[in-house]
C-alpha cells in the first residue's frame, strides 16, 4: 500500500479491521485533542481567547479531567469563568436581557472547542479517506473487508464523497460503502430477531448463536459508542 504523510494515519486506522474504522478514527482525534488542550495549547494565547468564549461538552470536560492533570483543567478553567462574568452573566443591567450576552451564553451552553476542532480535522481525514479509496487498489480490498462502518459514519463518509469523489468513481464508491453497512445490518437485524426468539418457551435450550451481545453491537452501531454500562 503506497503511504505518504497525508495517509498514514488512515491507513493504520484500517488495517485494524476491528469495528468501525471511522469510529478509531474519531477515538484518535479526541484523545489528539484532549492531550493537546491540557498540554501545548496552555501556552498559546490564541486557543486560550477560543476556549474562553466556546468552553467544552460535558463528554470531553470529563475526558479533560480524566487524561489531563489538575492544574491545567483549572487554569482554563479560571479564565473561561471569568470570561463568562465579563460577556454574558449577568444577561444585563438591572431588569434588562442584553441581546448580546444572551447569544454570547447560548453559545457558551451549546459550543464546545474539542468538538469543532475534531469536526473540522474528520472532514480532512474523510477526505483523505475518498482520495485514498480512489488512487489505491489496496485500500479499497481493505475498505471492503471493514467489520462495519457505523450508521453515523456511514452518513457523514458518503456526504463528503459526493463532494470529493469525481462522478465516474462515485457510483463504485457508494456501492461499496452501501454494501459494507447493508451486510452488517442485515446480520445484526437476524442477531437481535433471534435473540428475542430465544425468549419463546419452544426454544428452551436452543443455541444461542451469535446473538448474545447483539444488543450491545446494536447500539455501538446505531450511535457510534459501546453502551456505557456504569
Ligand atoms: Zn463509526
Ligand atoms: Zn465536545
Amino acid at each position: 500500500m503506497k503511504e505518504n504523510i497525508a495517509t498514514i494515519p488512515v491507513n493504520d486506522i484500517f488495517a485494524q479491521l476491528e469495528g468501525c474504522p471511522l469510529c478509531r478514527m474519531t477515538d484518535m482525534l479526541e484523545k489528539n485533542n484532549i492531550d493537546y488542550i491540557t498540554g501545548d495549547a496552555m501556552m498559546v494565547p490564541d486557543v486560550r481567547v477560543e476556549t474562553n468564549k466556546k468552553g467544552f461538552c460535558h463528554r470531553h470536560f470529563s475526558q479533560m479531567l480524566v487524561r489531563g492533570k489538575k492544574l491545567p483543567n483549572a487554569l482554563l478553567l479560571e479564565s473561561h469563568l471569568q470570561d463568562i462574568l465579563n460577556t454574558c452573566v449577568p444577561l444585563g443591567n438591572g431588569g434588562r436581557v442584553d441581546k448580546k450576552r444572551f447569544n454570547r451564553l447560548a453559545h457558551v451552553n451549546t459550543s464546545c472547542f474539542v468538538c469543532d476542532r475534531m469536526e473540522l480535522e474528520a472532514e480532512h481525514l474523510y477526505e483523505t479517506v475518498c482520495a485514498h479509496w480512489v488512487n489505491d487498489a489496496d485500500f479499497r480490498n481493505i475498505f471492503s473487508r471493514q467489520d462495519f462502518i457505523c450508521l453515523k459514519h456511514y452518513q457523514k463518509l458518503v456526504s463528503v464523497a459526493q463532494k470529493c469523489i469525481k462522478s465516474k468513481y462515485l457510483s463504485d464508491f457508494n456501492a461499496a460503502a452501501g454494501q459494507l453497512v447493508s451486510d452488517y445490518l442485515t446480520e445484526l437485524k437476524k442477531d437481535i430477531t433471534h435473540f428475542c426468539s430465544m425468549f419463546d418457551y419452544k426454544n428452551k435450550g436452543a443455541d444461542w448463536g451469535n446473538s448474545k451481545d447483539s444488543i450491545n453491537r446494536a447500539i455501538t452501531f446505531l450511535t457510534g459508542y459501546e453502551p456505557d454500562l456504569k
